[in-house]
């Protein structure tokens, strides 16, 4: 099982997508950021949305989604 949270994503938002696969939760996180948080989507450029990408990928392949999330801010 996947999860991947919202908030981690830098949003103010409780929402989180879970899954047995990694691209099933980075759809069904991509699908919310794009209903959900347009306006910010908007907002960013195609660098940032890239970089939010893969922060998905990293966050799911990084974690159990247990709540052991080690993010590393080094960017
Ligand atoms: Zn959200």
């Amino acid at each position: 099982m996947k999860i991947v949270k919202c908030g981690d994503l830098g949003f103010k938002c409780n929402f989180m997508a879970a899954g047995n696969e990694l691209e099933e939760v980075e759809k069904t996180m991509l699908d919310h950021i794009e209903k959900e948080h347009k306006e910010e989507l908007e907002k960013m450029s195609e660098d940032d949305i890239n970089h939010l990408k893969h922060r998905i990928s990293t966050l799911l392949g990084r974690s159990c989604g247990c709540g052991a999330l080690h993010t590393e801010d080094s960017f």
